[in-house]
């Protein structure tokens, strides 16, 4: 079974997006800022990561940043959670390494969708 990081300062949002990916069966790691993902990479393996961008402690694109300066995860698959203001700041993301953005408010649908399309990418490698 495949494990998705869930990273965002809104425990609401976190939730929404547990109950969305329950729905396939994937396990669920939750952190609340980009600092706290780090740490809870340490110990815990996963195959994708969703993360906000704006976040206290360490944002969405210093994450990245990190995880793509890491052997373990220069290929993990990133989606990044935005708004439409970020539109400056998305250009920095994906300089960073995301692979791709969902507009919030999140769509189920297509959330799964490319949370799927992402996770077969991966191991069509
Ligand atoms: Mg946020």
């Amino acid at each position: 079974m495949k494990r998705i990081m869930i990273v965002d300062d809104s425990s609401t949002i976190r939730k929404l997006i547990n109950y969305i990916l329950r729905k396939k069966d994937y396990l669920i790691t939750e952190a609340e800022d980009g600092l706290d993902a780090l740490e809870k990479l340490i110990e815990t393996k996963v195959d994708l990561v969703i993360a906000d961008l704006n976040m206290p402690n360490m944002d969405g694109i210093e994450l990245v940043k990190s995880l793509r300066n890491n052997f373990y995860h220069i290929d993990t698959p990133i989606i990044m959670l935005t708004t439409t203001r970020d539109e400056n700041l998305k250009k920095s993301a994906l300089e960073a390494g995301v692979n791709l953005f969902l507009n919030k408010p999140i769509q189920p649908n297509l959330l799964l969708y490319k949370v799927e399309s992402l996770l077969e990418g991966e191991k069509n490698e």
